[in-house]
């Protein structure tokens, strides 16, 4: 399939941002979108940090999902950035999707990122997520409350559920709507522009995310050293291979290394599992996962190390 298809009559297409504060479940949306796990998602706030293009082609349009990292106050270098690229997509999409917390009512984090959208013209539309976490009889409620919060008639108000899928399909649909005419900007048959790689190594990071305390996640960083494909077999003529994912986990202290080691390897053993299994769904195949850890002093507020891990510089 060529990239660029000529337009379908009729046929629309663009960019769509997500913004919202960390863990509204930004990630988890663009994941029901696509159908597929492309983006990472976990209980700890700030899981996002690279950007990444989720692709959903309709036979009306094809939607191009930004999932941006959560707007918040910067405390290092790295959250610098996020936020700095959160901001930078604000201008560079068709229609922003800011996704607020339905299951609480809203807070001054919400009135901030409202009145930051308030001074774009592209069009914003509100997706109350975790509506399955709230009560019916307060839904007529939490809708009136985000209506005064947004205090603008022209941004329509969507609720759905990520985990469910409840209330997606009408978003995507009102979506589509407000994208401009135009062809596939991605072949119709991907879902990520990610490479193999990134997607490979967020899973191993939403692992250790998973499986380990508060203080590890933000000062861990993960770097594939090699991909390839092994044979399987012992057999002669066996042609069946595996992938073989050699990957090191970068950390700042010694002390943290110590902890996703585990006692006799059993943390990295059971991180490494987890990314594994995870690893071969998205490859559909045998995969075989070697992890090493490494401690690199202040990573995080390290430029040189940032751009090397594909943190974007601006
Ligand atoms: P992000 O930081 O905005 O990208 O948030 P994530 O997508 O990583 O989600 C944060 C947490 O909220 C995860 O534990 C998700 O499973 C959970 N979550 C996301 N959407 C929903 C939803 O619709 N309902 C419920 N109950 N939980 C959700
Ligand atoms: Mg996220």
């Amino acid at each position: 399939m060529s990239l660029f298809q000529p337009a379908r009559e009729g046929y629309r297409s663009g960019f769509v941002a997500l913004i919202g504060r960390p863990n509204v479940g930004k990630s988890t949306l663009v994941n029901k979108f696509v159908g597929e796990k492309v983006a990472i998602t976990s209980p700890v706030a700030q899981t996002t940090r690279n950007r990444l293009r989720a692709i959903l082609t309709t036979s009306k349009a094809q939607l191009v999902f930004v999932d941006t990292p959560g707007i918040h106050r910067p405390h290092h270098l790295l959250g610098e950035r996020l936020v700095a690229s959160s901001k930078k997509i604000i201008g560079e999409v068709d229609t922003i999707l800011l996704v607020l917390e339905g299951c609480e009512t809203p807070g001054r984090g919400d009135a901030f990122i409202v009145n930051l959208l308030k001074a774009q013209s592209i069009p914003v539309v509100i997706v109350l997520n975790k509506w399955d976490l709230v009560n019916e009889n307060d839904r007529i409620k939490r809708i009136k409350e985000y209506r005064t919060l947004v205090g603008n008639d022209d941004w329509l108000i969507f609720c759905c559920s990520a985990l469910s899928g409840h209330g997606c399909d009408g978003l995507i649909d009102q979506i589509s709507t407000f994208l401009p005419l135009g062809p596939y900007l991605y072949p119709s048959n991907i879902t990520s522009d990610q490479p193999e790689e990134i997607l490979l190594s967020e899973l191993i990071r939403e692992q250790i995310l998973l499986n380990t305390r508060e203080e590890i996640p933000h000062s861990v960083a993960v770097k594939i050293d090699r991909v390839e494909e092994v044979p399987l077999g012992k057999k002669k003529g066996d042609k069946s291979t595996r992938t073989a994912v050699l990957a090191t986990v970068l950390v700042e202290r010694k002390s943290q290394k110590g902890i996703l080691i585990g006692k006799g390897g059993a943390m990295l053993r059971m991180i490494g599992q987890g990314a594994r299994l995870q690893m071969q769904k998205l490859i559909d195949g045998p995969v075989y996962l070697e992890l090493f850890v490494k401690v690199v002093p202040n990573w995080r507020s390290n430029p040189g190390r940032l751009a090397e891990l594909g943190y974007e510089g601006k």
